[in-house]
């Protein structure tokens, strides 16, 4: 362990006990990564505040002592966002899972960051309502780590993403103060720092209490599955049903190589022969998603649809769901490793998108099979390789980053729900000109002006990204003068 963090642990036993403080090598080993495993590294000291106040204590120690922090929820992000330090401590919010209010009135509910995104919809189904944002991981991701990321799921079509459901915000900065953003009124007046620190990766501070807003449970919810010969025939059914002004809660499509391995792993039972299959829900009165539902059955047919099925009850339901919730899991099974990748494009571009991908895997041997949110565009390519063949994990490598730069060129985007983290820093230059980096730059610095929140995520770094730092270095010229202040 570095010495600077070495000399930190009597003072960080002291602010979160003896049991708050690893500093075994094995226990530390634990954290050194989240579930994109191929970054790792042994945090210097893991540290398992219970309290807003402990967090801020243990802030105010690193900010003193020049040492930086990662915040970690439950290590399930796929960017490396929570990639520890060896020089750094690890704050983990495991230990703050408390439900602290639900306020049915005003439909809303204040929680500590370590509660799990599904324990809210648990907490408050019993009284008709449920949490939106519904990541796959939900059963296990924190909601402070959803802030983070700006997490969605397969409903964020019709819903939004977490930013859409945040209306209150406790953060610990990195300099360690303790701040209020919003409340439970919506749309406080001033900036949108809300905002600004859903989705900012750990970088502008500690997320250690969050207020967010409770949906109420649809009256009806349909799930229709339409299976298609190709994911064209698929994607034109998509444009279909928003162009007829349906807004389905979700649209999600598996590929012919998904279906393969959700197949092989939990017998989903998709139509065989299937090269696509669509699964749209539609929820809210009973009267409208009845009669939505048969135009989406209605459009799918046009579209070329050879099969379709449809189920009200949550039983059959689940059953559709079940290769589509099991996909990434279910890969496994058809390939020895693989790369989960995240881009978006424009709804409209998925095909074009989608063909490409299909040339680039021909030519590069490298098998992709798609699952995606087909209503908004996001894309999670699954690059197949085996690890045991060399070579083999540098040429996925290449045509995972290959696919983000298609998403790119069609007017997309490198992360639609995943994040930057540490896996793409290196490619923001490629979306971001230098200008915006540093702007980027100036406002995280705004927060941090020591640089010790999570460092070299998000943003990238010389030391990681070789010459493609963003362009600021020393003081910004309107400093210099006297004119603006970092604060
Ligand atoms: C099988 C699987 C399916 C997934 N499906 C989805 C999906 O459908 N949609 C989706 O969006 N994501 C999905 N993910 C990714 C992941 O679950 C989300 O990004 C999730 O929000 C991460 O939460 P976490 O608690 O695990 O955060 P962690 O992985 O621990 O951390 C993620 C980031 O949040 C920061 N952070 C954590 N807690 C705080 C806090 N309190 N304050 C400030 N920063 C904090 C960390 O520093 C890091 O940068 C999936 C992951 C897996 C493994």
């Amino acid at each position: 362990m570095p010495e600077p963090v070495h000399a930190l642990v009597p003072r960080l036993r002291a602010i979160c006990g003896d049991d708050g403080v690893l500093t075994d090598t094995a226990q530390r080993r634990t954290y050194e990564s989240d579930a994109l495993t191929y970054h790792a590294e042994v945090p210097g000291v893991v540290v398992l505040p219970t309290s807003t106040e402990q967090i801020a204590d243990v802030v105010r120690l690193c900010a003193e002592s020049g040492v930086p922090f990662v915040p970690r929820g439950a290590g399930t992000g796929l960017s490396a966002g929570a990639l520890p330090r060896d020089d750094g401590v690890l704050i983990t919010t495991s230990r703050m899972r408390r439900i602290i209010e639900i306020d049915l009135e005003n439909e809303c509910a204040v929680v500590e960051p370590g509660v799990a995104n599904l324990d809210i919809t648990k907490a408050v189904a019993p009284h008709g309502y449920y949490y939106a944002p519904d990541p796959s991981s939900q059963q296990v991701c924190s909601v402070g780590g959803n802030i983070a990321e700006n997490s969605g799921g397969a409903h964020c079509l019709k819903y939004g993403f977490t930013v859409n459901h945040v209306l209150g915000l406790q953060i610990v900065t990195p300099r360690g103060d303790v701040v209020r953003l919003g409340g439970k009124a919506a749309d406080a007046p001033g900036y949108d720092l809300i905002g600004a620190f859903v989705g900012s990766e750990g970088t502008l501070g500690i997320a250690t209490e969050i207020t967010v807003r409770l949906t109420r449970a649809p009256q009806r919810v349909s799930t229709v599955l339409a299976a298609f010969e190709t994911t064209d025939a698929g994607g034109a059914a998509v444009s279909a049903i928003i162009a007829a002004g349906v807004l389905p809660a979700a649209v999600e499509m598996m590929d012919a190589l998904s279906i393969e391995a959700a197949e092989q792993a939990v017998a989903c039972g998709y139509p065989p022969g299937a090269g696509a299959v669509l699964i749209v829900e539609l929820d809210g009165p009973a009267a409208d998603v009845e009669a939505y539902a048969a135009v989406v059955e209605r459009l799918c047919r046009e579209a070329g649809a050879f099969e379709i099925r449809s189920a009200d009850d949550p039983a059959q339901r689940a059953r559709i769901w079940k290769g589509r919730k099991s996909a990434f899991a279910a890969v496994g099974r058809i390939s020895p490793a693989y790369i989960v990748q995240d881009g978006v494009v424009p709804r409209t571009a998925l095909p074009e998108v989608l063909r490409r991908i299909a040339e680039l895997s021909a030519r590069s041997g490298i098998r992709v099979a798609n699952v995606f949110h087909a209503g908004d565009g996001n894309l999670h390519p699954l690059v197949l390789f085996d690890d045991a063949e060399p070579g083999a994990a540098e040429r996925a490598a290449e045509v995972s980053g290959t696919i983000l730069d298609l998403c790119i060129e069609h007017g997309g985007s490198i992360t639609g729900e995943h994040g930057v983290g540490v896996d793409k820093a290196c490619q923001m230059p490629t979306m971001f000109g230098p200008a915006d980096l540093d702007t980027f730059d100036r406002f995280r610095r705004a927060f941090d002006p020591q640089g010790i929140a999570n460092p070299e995520k998000l943003l990238p770094t010389p030391r990681l990204c070789g010459e493609r730092p963003a362009v600021r270095r020393g003081e910004h010229p309107l400093v210099a003068e006297g004119t603006a202040e970092l604060f």
